[in-house]
């Protein structure tokens, strides 16, 4: 499949959300010394883009390891999915959290020419490789002895980072080449990763989905909800096109040639629900951001956040939170996921 021009625009997403997440990083906003490694050009956000990524973040980590909590209180080996990482460095930053036991079996994947990017930058920079080696090494000994639930891993604990074919394969973190409009090679990956469509699976959507045009996007969310029975799906974007300030938001996106194609399939947050619905999902939620940020993060969290940096610009900021949701779907079949509501 040929990149098209528009491709490369969205792919551009990619590295405005990085330099936003060093911006919020810098200001401590939450803590991430792997997203250095990957802006080129780093410059200093509005408290309101910061304070916006930070909610974002927030959210999501807290959704991610109430999942991976409740997984491995059920005895599973949690894997995680993320479609269009990008620069994600989430699995770093669990991985340094755990000291190096790994948080769990994650599959990246993104276009070819973001994970050419991304593998190049993790075979350079020791940090990184360092890091994914040693819980690749710790991995391999733990599978030797058994794993919790009886899994094995891929045995050696060899990391293949390949920057030319944007692949990093081990046997607890794997990145590879795939465009989502391609579901044969979204499951060629997973299995690659050794993926198990039995186990508790996460899959995050963090503003990606939202790029593609509808007819694209949904069966990517129909995939995921066939193949995992045991799965949360969190997907995280933009809604409400209609208003005045959701009105400009498209504009300003399409300006810069990244339509928000998948919007009008999903402008509301009962559109989110009946897209995952549809697409298998046994249960679906969705609420905005502006919701979430009042009701799931923990106050003194929350607290601690909005003491970093002078803000007065409170009617703009729940302006763009109404303008954010995150929906999740969710399949339960064995009893071992979080409950079943975001808020
Ligand atoms: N999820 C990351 C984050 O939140 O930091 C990156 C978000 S960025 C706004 C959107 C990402 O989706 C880009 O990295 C882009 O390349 C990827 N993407 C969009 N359409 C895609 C497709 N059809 N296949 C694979 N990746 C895609």
């Amino acid at each position: 499949r040929s990149v098209e021009g528009s491709d490369v625009q969205v792919q551009g997403t990619n590295d405005d959300a990085q330099v936003s997440k060093l911006s919020c990083s810098r200001m401590g906003y939450f803590r991430d010394e792997f997203i250095q490694y990957f802006v080129r050009r780093a410059s200093r956000r509005s408290p309101l883009i910061n304070r916006g990524y930070y909610s974002r973040y927030a959210a999501l980590r807290q959704l991610l390891e109430q999942f991976i909590t409740a997984a491995r209180a059920a005895g599973k080996q949690p894997q995680v999915l993320v479609l269009g990482a990008g620069f994600d460095t989430t699995w770093f930053q669990m991985a340094r959290d755990g000291g190096g036991v790994a948080p769990y079996r994650c599959l990246e994947v993104d276009f070819k020419e973001v994970t050419q990017r991304k593998a190049a930058i993790i075979a350079k920079e020791p940090a990184l490789h360092g890091l994914l080696q040693q819980v690749a090494v710790a991995v391999a000994e733990a599978g030797a002895g058994g794993a919790a639930d009886g899994s094995s891993s891929n045995g050696t604990g060899a990391v293949h980072i390949d920057a030319a074919a944007g692949s990093v394969h081990s046997p607890c973190y794997s990145l590879a080449p795939v465009d989502l409009r391609d579901l044969g090679a979204l499951e060629a990956a997973a299995a690659a990763a050794g993926f198990d469509t039995q186990a508790p699976t996460y899959v995050l959507s963090e503003c990606v989905l939202v790029y593609m045009d509808p007819g694209q996007s949904s069966p990517v969310v129909g995939w995921a909800g066939r193949t995992f029975p045991n799965a949360l799906m969190a997907i995280y974007e933009q809604i409400r096109p209609d208003d005045a300030f959701g009105r400009q938001m498209v504009s300003n996106l399409a300006e810069r040639g990244c339509p928000l194609k998948g919007l009008p399939a999903t402008p509301t947050l009962e559109a989110h629900c009946a897209r995952l619905a549809a697409g298998g999902w046994g249960a679906a939620d969705a609420r905005s951001m502006d919701t979430l940020y009042k009701s799931f993060l923990p106050p003194e969290e929350r607290q601690r956040a909005e003491r970093l940096e002078i803000f007065d610009e409170l009617e703009e900021w729940h302006m763009i939170q109404e303008h954010y949701c995150i929906a999740l779907g969710r399949n339960d079949r064995d009893g071992v996921l979080p409950p079943a509501s975001v808020g």
